[in-house]
C-alpha cells in the first residue's frame, strides 16, 4: 500500500493501475476511519483492481470552526484499516497541497438542493464537497466512486454533479452502517458525552417509526413529520436542526408518500450534530425489500 502526499504523485499512480488495465475504485473520506468507511472499502475492494482512498479534512466544507478544530484525527489508525482492507494508495494530501495558494476561485455550484436542509445549517457546505470530490475524481479517473447513503444530500448532489458535469464515473451507494443501537456510525460520535451517546438513537428511532407508520398505512408527510419531531423532541438532550420527508428523486418536500420518499433529520446533542436518514417504504410489496438503510 502507498502513501502519497503529493497530487501528482496520486495522480501517477492511478493513471499506471488504469494503464495496466485494471477498474479503479475511488473512496473519498476525512479520515477518523469506522465500520462506515470499511463497507465502502470492502465494496470496491470487491468491484475494483485497484482501490484508492483520499483522507483529508477538508477545510473549506466547515462552517463552524470549533467542529473543523475538534473533528477527530487519526491518520496512523487509518493506515492500518486501509492496510487490512487491501487498499493500494491513501492519498493524504495537507491543505496547501490540495489548495496551493489559498481556496480556488472556481467552485462547483450545487444548485437550489445545496441551499436546502443541510444548507441551511452549513451555507456554502456542499458547494466546497463537490469542488472538493471534483478535483478528487479528476485526480483518481475511477471507473467506480462509492459513497454512504448515511449523507444522502451529499450523495444525491455528487450525483447530480457527475450527471450535469459528464464526469465518467459509476457512483456507488452504500447503506448506511450503524450500532447495534440504530446510531449511525459517524466520526463525530466519538465527542458525544456517555449521556448523549445514549440519547443519540432517537434519531433512528424516530425516521423508523416513521417508516413503520407507513407500512401500515400512513400517507400522510405532514403527520410523518410531525411525529418524527415529536419522538426527537421528546429527547431531553436532543435539539432538532431539522425534520424532512423528500421525494428520493427531486428531493422536494411532498405532502403525501406515493413513491420513492426519504426522511430525515438533524439533531444536536450538546455541541456534536448529527445526522440520519431513511427510505421509506413505498407501500408496493414488502417493506423489507424497499428499505435500502435496512
Ligand atoms: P466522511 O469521512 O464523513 O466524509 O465520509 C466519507 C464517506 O463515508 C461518505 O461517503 C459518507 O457518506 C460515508 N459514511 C460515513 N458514515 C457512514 C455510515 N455510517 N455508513 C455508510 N457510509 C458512511
Amino acid at each position: 500500500m502507498d502513501l502519497i502526499g503529493s497530487v501528482r504523485d496520486f495522480r501517477v499512480a492511478c493513471e499506471k493501475a488504469r494503464n495496466g488495465g485494471f477498474s479503479v475504485g475511488f473512496v473519498p473520506t476525512m479520515g477518523a476511519l469506522h465500520g462506515g468507511h470499511e463497507a465502502l472499502l470492502r465494496s470496491a475492494r470487491e468491484e475494483c483492481g485497484f482501490v484508492a482512498i483520499s483522507i483529508f479534512v477538508n477545510p473549506l466544507q466547515f462552517t463552524s470552526a470549533q467542529d473543523l478544530a475538534t473533528y477527530p484525527r487519526s491518520l496512523k489508525t487509518d493506515l492500518a484499516t486501509a492496510e487490512a482492507h487491501g487498499v493500494d494508495a491513501v492519498f493524504a494530501p495537507d491543505e496547501d497541497e490540495m489548495y496551493p495558494g489559498g481556496p480556488p476561485e472556481v467552485f462547483v455550484d450545487p444548485g437550489p438542493l445545496g441551499d436546502r436542509l443541510e444548507g441551511v445549517s452549513r451555507p456554502g457546505h456542499f458547494r466546497a464537497v463537490l469542488t472538493v470530490v471534483a478535483k478528487l475524481l479528476n485526480m483518481v479517473g475511477p471507473s467506480n466512486a462509492y459513497f454512504g447513503e448515511k449523507d444522502a444530500q451529499q450523495l444525491a448532489l455528487v450525483r447530480r454533479m457527475v450527471a450535469s458535469l459528464d464526469f465518467q464515473v459509476t457512483v456507488v451507494a452504500c447503506p448506511t452502517v450503524r450500532d447495534p443501537d440504530g446510531l449511525a456510525l459517524s466520526s463525530r460520535n466519538a465527542r458525544l458525552s456517555t449521556e448523549q451517546r445514549r440519547a443519540a438513537p432517537v434519531l433512528f428511532e424516530a425516521l423508523s417509526d416513521a417508516a413503520t407508520r407507513v407500512r401500515q398505512g400512513e400517507r400522510s408527510a405532514d403527520v410523518l413529520r410531525a411525529e418524527i419531531a415529536r419522538l426527537i423532541g421528546s429527547e431531553r438532550l436532543g435539539r432538532i436542526d431539522y425534520v424532512a420527508v423528500v421525494d428520493d428523486e427531486s428531493w422536494e418536500e411532498i405532502t403525501t408518500v406515493q413513491g420513492p420518499a426519504r426522511a430525515l433529520a438533524a439533531a444536536r446533542f450538546g455541541d456534536v450534530r448529527l445526522i440520519d436518514n431513511l427510505a421509506l417504504p413505498t407501500g408496493q410489496g414488502p417493506a423489507s425489500m424497499q428499505n435500502k438503510d435496512g
